[in-house]
């Protein structure tokens, strides 16, 4: 399962680094970082990166 980000409408206010650290991050100018950008997310994250697509607030993200 691929999650991809659409980085012009994201905030930064991290709310998918709180429910997906191990998948999402911000970077030290508040800008998201996606540890699995392109390829799938491992299987063991999947559940951890979907509560992240739900979390957003401005649907910056979605499932591929
Ligand atoms: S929750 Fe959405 S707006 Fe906030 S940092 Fe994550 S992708 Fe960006």
């Amino acid at each position: 399962m691929e999650i991809i980000a659409d980085y012009g409408r994201c905030e930064g206010h991290g709310l998918c680094v709180d429910q997906a650290p191990d998948v999402f991050d911000l970077d030290d100018a508040g800008d998201l970082v996606h540890h699995f950008e392109g390829v799938d997310v491992p299987a063991d994250l999947e559940a951890t990166a979907r509560r992240a697509v739900d979390a957003c607030p401005v649907a910056a993200l979605r499932q591929g």
